[in-house]
């Protein structure tokens, strides 16, 4: 087993300390380098650093970043849904390290949503809604998978469903 333990830590955002959720580092026992390039293979990740070595993706609605001896989620609702989130990383992991000789490896981020392409959507009002103070940054976070359609309360319906359909042929 490569990944034994780990330990949680469980924070507010110090940006939004108004925000709904917490986010969590969970800090691990072991360093899981060498298992990130079959992690990136096998859940798909869209950023992968090679130094130093990181795989971020997105999964249940939930921004996750693996790097060597950490592992980061944002927009938790509690620290259950932290524990089940981690609990099953360390069995994806795991479990991808005692196949890699079944996995090809991979090096590489998949293609990303552009920035503007995902502004041409919105509303372009800077409302703040969302909770972010601009559209402009709302369309980094949802290229980034931290946001998405449904995020933006005064978007319309046609504009919903294509901004939907963009973000889902990124993995999102
Ligand atoms: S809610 Fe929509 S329109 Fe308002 S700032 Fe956020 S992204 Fe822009």
């Amino acid at each position: 087993m490569l990944l034994k333990g780990y330990t949680k830590e469980i924070f507010k955002s110090k940006c939004h300390p108004q925000a709904q959720g917490i986010h969590c580092y969970a800090h691990l026992t072991d360093d899981v380098s060498r298992a990130l390039p079959y992690i990136n293979a096998t859940l798909g990740g869209f950023t992968f650093t090679k130094n130093p070595v990181s795989v971020t993706f997105k999964m249940y609605g939930k921004l996750i970043t693996i790097h060597s001896k950490k592992i980061a989620i944002n927009a938790l609702k509690d620290e259950s849904e932290a524990e089940k989130i981690i609990s099953w990383l360390q069995r994806e992991i795991n479990h991808a390290w005692s196949k890699r000789d079944k996995i090809t490896p991979c090096y590489e981020s998949a293609a990303q949503p552009k920035i503007i392409e995902i502004l041409k959507f919105l509303p372009k009002s800077n409302c703040k809604q969302c909770n972010e103070p601009t559209c402009m940054v709302f369309s980094v976070l949802a290229a980034k998978g931290v946001k998405d359609q449904n995020d933006c309360p005064p978007m319309d319906e046609e504009n919903k469903t294509k901004l939907g359909k963009y973000l889902s042929l990124f993995h999102f």
